[in-house]
């Protein structure tokens, strides 16, 4: 049996503005200000489905959801991490794990961890243990900082297993 390894790394911006829901990884958080954009505009899923896309070689989120076509005007961006799981999956390859940061200067992320960890590993179909998320702030400085932006990176791990070839 022979093992092959891949990593794919993933990064995402959204506006914060008034009168739009905050949802990060798919949890919608209560606070006076949301993420802008054409879908739901959640960081991190963006960032994990672009780190899966990477991982595999197959294109990038905005390739495969363009924010030109109206069929993904305030989508669910579950449906994107699910069309890359899927894709992933097809390909032969077995998620090992995903890291991620989210960069957000207000409200607090951490009492919605685990929830957000449960609602990834439901969609990606692997343990939430194998999903780490942390929080940071920007210290005040910046776009994220000043309360204007959040940003997510992400990093996953794919192995694909195929029997060793008979000489
Ligand atoms: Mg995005």
């Amino acid at each position: 049996m022979t093992q092959e390894f891949r990593t794919g790394i993933g990064y995402d911006l959204h506006r914060l503005e008034l009168n739009r829901k905050l949802i990060i990884g798919g949890v919608e958080i209560p606070f006076e200000k949301g993420l802008a954009g054409h879908s739901d505009a959640d960081i991190l899923m963006h960032a994990i489905t672009d780190a899966l896309l990477g991982a595999a070689s197959l294109g990038d989120i905005g390739e495969l959801f363009p924010p030109s076509d109206q069929q993904w005007k305030d989508a669910d961006s579950e449906v994107f991490l699910q069309h890359a799981q899927e894709l992933v999956a097809g390909y032969s390859f077995r998620i090992v794990n995903v890291d991620a940061v989210v960069v957000l200067e207000r409200p607090k992320l951490l009492p919605h961890r685990r929830a957000i960890q449960k609602n990834l590993a439901r969609i990606l179909k692997i343990d939430a243990e194998r999903i780490g998320l942390k929080a940071k702030t920007s210290e005040g400085v910046g776009p994220c900082g000043r309360g204007e932006a959040a940003e997510a990176h992400a990093v996953v791990s794919l192995v694909r297993e195929s029997a060793a070839q008979l000489m």
